[in-house]
């Protein structure tokens, strides 16, 4: 028979799980034990590996200047911020979870089971990928969807196509998870709206590039309807930057 402690403990931590359901999530904090992914996605160059180069030329790091896929295990016990109902901290956002070794991976994950009052998040644009370890509850797990169209992913990264995330999110048996749709590229509302219903996210982040990298971009009325459609279905969204389509460069890649 289960004692009256472990009960009420059950109690309490069922209660910020479901509190946090329904509700825009918002990043506390970024930490970033691992570092470097190997997706080259176009927009990506702008922004993270740029940022990242200027903090690894400070301290000397070639991997933080190459955006190679390493390991900093001094930040491993850096002090981190407590998280509220709907806050996470953003685990290793640059970088894929795919690329980190299976000892770098479990040096993060009981660093996260250690602080079981604070929630992380970890993304990937290789969703498959976590099949791979048993993560602790304390973790939402996440993946970018920029559309549905494979042509339009396979042109811009080397990540495996959407519908390969969705599919790998879909089947995924874990309860808090999220969708990035952003940079969003131009999509079909249809089946964008039925894969986000089937990972049934946490929340979906939507948002245009910051970089003005040239994707193809949908047009803005498109992108409204379909953030109504989404929390219409009861999902929230949390809106970044939302604007008017800019012209698509041609030939992104190649
Ligand atoms: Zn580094």
């Amino acid at each position: 028979m289960e004692s009256a402690l472990g009960l009420l403990s059950k109690i309490f931590l069922a209660v910020p799980l479901l509190a946090a359901k329904r509700m825009y999530h918002e990043a506390r904090d970024t930490w970033n034990p691992y570092v470097g992914c190997l997706h080259d996605c176009l927009y990506c160059k702008k922004s993270f590996q740029r940022q990242v180069a200027r903090v690894g030329r400070i301290f000397g790091c070639e991997g933080c200047i190459r955006y190679q896929p390493h390991f900093h295990p001094e930040r491993l016990s850096r002090r981190l911020p407590r998280t509220g109902p709907g806050q996470f901290i953003f685990a290793c956002d640059c970088g894929d979870w795919t690329f980190a070794r299976p000892e770098w991976r479990a040096a993060v994950l009981r660093r996260i089971a250690e602080l079981p009052d604070r929630t992380f998040l970890i993304q990937s644009k290789n969703p498959a990928c976590f099949q791979k370890d048993s993560f602790p509850p304390n973790v939402i797990l996440g993946t970018t969807i920029e559309t549905n169209r494979d042509e339009l992913g396979r042109a811009i990264s080397k990540a495996p196509p959407p519908s390969a995330r969705y599919a790998a999110m879909a089947t995924l048996r874990w309860p808090r998870k999220m969708v990035t749709v952003e940079p969003i590229m131009d999509f079909d509302p249809d089946t964008l709206l039925r894969w986000v219903k089937d990972i049934s996210p946490l929340c979906v982040y939507v948002g245009y590039d910051s970089r003005l990298t040239g994707l193809p971009e949908p047009p803005r009325a498109k992108t409204e309807a379909f953030m109504a459609a989404v929390e219409e279905a009861g999902i929230p969204v949390r809106r970044k930057l939302i604007r008017e389509a800019q012209p698509s460069r041609p030939g992104l890649r190649g």
